[in-house]
């Protein structure tokens, strides 16, 4: 039976009109939710503060470079034969040195903190058994009277490292000066090289 046959398409009609306005109510909301988008746009305009806050980080990394460098001011190390000499104010076997026949150019800088202490050019054969120079890079070398005054110690002027000693009167050069120096003090720098910086002493 045709009953009413009609109302179901209207009714079917008025579904979909209902449907569609409610699609369009919800697009219409949708579109009034898509407005605040331009704020979200607004942020992304703020990209330039993120930036600031890892130029920030820079700094801080920067800062922690510079909080590591006191590190690379620690003196070099040193072995136990260095350190007997060097810190103990020992003194290496005669004729042992590896510095002791040198005869190359060049310079001789602390094994501790790297300072030039003597040119090759003030070197000289004093047959004693150690290193041995009638002159030091000016500034480089501090004298210390033995208390009984028999000796005159010498030492590094930038870290007080132990080097050896001084006599004077000998008249083996006509600088008449003898610095008696330990090799293990030393490391040599053949003419050419590049020197290592200065290691600077820590700020007691
Ligand atoms: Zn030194």
């Amino acid at each position: 039976m045709p009953k009413k046959p009609g109302h179901t398409p209207r009714r079917v009609l008025l579904t979909f009109l209902m449907n569609a306005a409610l699609i369009v109510g919800i697009a219409a909301i949708g579109c009034a939710r898509a407005k605040p988008m331009p704020t979200l746009q607004s942020n992304t305009e703020t990209p330039d503060a993120p930036p600031a806050h890892p130029i920030e980080g820079d700094d801080e990394m920067s800062a922690a470079d510079s909080n590591a460098e006191p590190i690379r001011t620690e003196y070099n190390e040193l072995t136990p034969a260095e350190a007997r000499v060097i810190v103990d104010k020992g003194t290496e076997r005669a004729f042992v040195g590896e510095y002791t026949d040198l005869k190359d150019p060049g310079t001789f800088v602390c094994r501790r903190c790297n300072t030039p202490l003597y040119h090759s050019a003030d070197k000289f054969e004093s047959h004693c058994g150690w290193p041995s120079f009638d002159d030091e890079i000016p500034g480089a070398v501090r004298r210390i009277r033995d208390i009984d005054g028999s000796r005159t110690e010498i030492v590094c002027k930038n870290c007080d490292g132990h080097l050896g000693h001084v006599f004077l009167g000998e008249r083996m050069t006509n600088k008449n000066t003898r610095h008696c120096v330990n090799s293990l003090s030393m490391k040599f720098y053949a003419e050419g090289k590049t020197l290592p910086a200065v290691i600077k002493p820590k700020p007691e």
